[in-house]
């Protein structure tokens, strides 16, 4: 049996940090209580942040969009900002787990957590979402590339906590799209996801193109050439089929028991085939 504590302010908060140099914080618990039980994660006691309000506003100010780490993947993608100004976050959160793992699971713990297949991920690296990291003295903002350093580690310090996401708004990039490949449709951890934005002219020219991919390398891999070689062109079939390759040379997968890394290559350039009938 752990002891929980339930801090219900920031300052609460802080003054239980400072106490208890040892506690591990959880949100949603959907990574943590489950890594805890199978006696992965330490660090007692248990500091719960789902009593504290300052975490859990979503909202716009200064043209960017500010989402509080302890939002649920439910609220964040049933949220009319968060539909307005980056659908495609809402698209990805649509897809993780269940609706229960929704109900309880955050976008902060799905950051924190930097798993190769964090479904939330991919989209906030082509929105340049960048993540904000308080302790009880100070207060820093990092580009989510540089907060998540590999598999399950991020640059997060002792007695900091993730307290939001900022991202600027997308709403320019007409074409959205999340997909995520899994071995069933929920309750499945990505094989292989692609989140793409994509801003058109008025004559349908790729003006810019921003793809990242999970699930196919420590972090998640942002395809450059890929981006590049769509620019200045329709999203014919022709173009994307190019780019695809392109995709499947950038990526570097590995086996596991869920798929094998030629599988992953392969499906990873397939992905980008559908911008083509969006
Ligand atoms: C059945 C099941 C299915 C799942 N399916 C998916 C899926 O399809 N896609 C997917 O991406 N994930 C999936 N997950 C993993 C998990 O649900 C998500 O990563 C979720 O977003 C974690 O959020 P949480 O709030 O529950 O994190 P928690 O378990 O509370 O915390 C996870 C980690 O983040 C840290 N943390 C949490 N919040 C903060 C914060 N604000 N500041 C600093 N550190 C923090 C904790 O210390 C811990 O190390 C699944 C999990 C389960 C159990």
């Amino acid at each position: 049996m752990s002891l929980v504590l339930l801090p219900a302010s920031l300052g609460e908060l802080w003054a239980m940090l400072g106490d208890e140099p040892g506690c591990a914080v959880f949100a949603g618990g959907t990574d943590l209580l489950v890594r805890k039980r199978a006696g992965f994660a330490h660090g007692e006691p248990l500091v719960c942040l789902d009593r504290i309000p300052e975490l859990r506003e979503i909202h716009e100010s200064d043209g960017l969009l500010r989402i509080g780490a302890g939002i649920t993947h439910t609220a964040c993608s049933a949220s009319p900002l968060v539909n307005k100004h980056a659908p495609v976050l809402a698209l990805a959160l649509c897809r993780i787990g269940s609706p229960q793992v929704r109900n309880m699971g955050t976008i902060g713990g799905n950051i924190c957590t930097a798993s190769p297949a964090g479904d939330s991920l991919p989209a906030l690296h082509i929105l340049n979402a960048e993540v904000v990291l308080r302790s009880r003295k100070s207060k820093r903002v990092l580009p989510i590339a540089d907060f998540i350093r590999g598999p399950g580690k991020t640059d997060l310090r002792p007695g900091e906590i993730l307290v939001e996401v900022r991202i600027p708004s997308a709403v320019d990039f007409q074409v959205q799209h999340f997909e995520k490949v899994g071995q069933r449709n929920a309750q499945a951890i990505a094989v292989v996801s692609l989140a793409a934005l994509v801003r058109l002219n008025r004559r349908g020219i790729v003006e810019e193109a921003r793809l990242a991919l999970g699930s196919v390398g420590p972090t998640v891999v942002r395809p450059r050439e890929a981006e590049e070689a769509l620019a200045g062109r329709r999203l014919s079939l022709t173009a994307l089929r190019q780019a695809a390759e392109l995709v499947r040379s950038a990526v570097s997968p590995i086996d596991d028991i869920r798929a094998t890394a030629a599988y992953r290559k392969e499906v990873a350039g397939n992905l980008l085939l559908r911008l083509a009938v969006l």
